[in-house]
């Protein structure tokens, strides 16, 4: 199995490096974990081909996550895709992502490929693909913005950790959190990768969060530019214990599993 950093930079935009993005390769299956603004220039800037793409999984919707899709659903199209497209998402937002695509003319009529939409409760382990599943579990990364729901009804404020098993290995994601309790979300089990978003944590206390975590390897994301000094200042003074062990992703980069 393989892991590739799509993009690792926050929500900010950044010239250096694309919004935050993971492949995951299985031997039967390539599944992208979300879809941001300017997807499609980070898949062409690494060699990825659109339609190698089987499936692609959104933690939440804000738009370095999500805006991508329309117009990586376009790309597909003018590359001559013909093979399916699974879109793996919470039940609450499946109206969201479908109402987007017939938004941006992306009529199913005029499509040479189906897009399958498989949707997932909260803590529901589904399966992905043959020995590949995926457990997601909102965290609190919107619940800020909870207290105007009665405003919005039609809102999902849904955010996701996800946790991978595949081939007998697990990797938890954090994706976009809301604080360093959520960090736990998945305290039960002993993850091979732990991929950490740093954007929403106090950064000075990274080293002291990934001590208590339980992880093969942990592997930081989601920053952004102003913050890359520190980080490496961080990574350069991990304990003795830790260093070896916590990475920090760039655009590009693979991890064999
Ligand atoms: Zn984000």
């Amino acid at each position: 199995m393989n892991l590739k950093f799509i993009g690792t930079s926050s929500g900010k935009t950044s010239l250096n490096r694309f919004h935050s993005s993971i492949l995951i390769s299985t031997e039967n299956y390539n599944l992208l974990i979300d879809a941001g603004d300017g997807i499609s220039r980070a898949l062409l800037s690494q060699n990825i081909n659109f339609k190698e793409i089987n499936g692609i999984i959104f933690t939440h919707l804000h738009p370095d996550h999500f805006s991508g899709l329309p117009a990586l659903i376009v790309q597909m199209k003018m590359n001559d895709r013909n093979k399916p497209l699974d879109i793996f998402i919470n039940h609450s937002l499946e109206n969201v992502v479908k109402d987007s695509l017939l938004h941006s003319y992306l009529l199913p009529e005029r499509m040479n490929f189906e897009i399958r939409y498989k949707t997932f409760r909260d803590n529901e382990q589904i399966k992905i693909s043959k020995n590949f599943s995926v457990l997601a579990r909102k965290n609190s990364h919107l619940r800020e913005l909870e207290q105007y729901q009665s405003n919005y009804s039609a809102i999902s404020f849904y955010s996701a950790s996800l946790l991978f098993e595949a081939d007998g290995k697990k990797i938890v994601y954090t994706s976009d959190i809301g604080s360093t309790e959520d960090l736990y979300l998945f305290k039960e089990t002993v993850s091979d990768i732990y991929i950490m978003e740093t954007t929403h944590l106090p950064i000075s206390s990274l080293a002291d969060s990934i001590q208590k975590l339980q992880a093969g390897k942990i592997i930081f994301t989601h920053y952004s530019d102003k913050d890359i000094p520190q980080l490496n200042e961080i990574m350069a003074t991990l304990p003795d214990n830790l260093k070896g062990k916590a990475f920090l992703a760039t655009d590009g980069k693979s991890f064999e599993i």
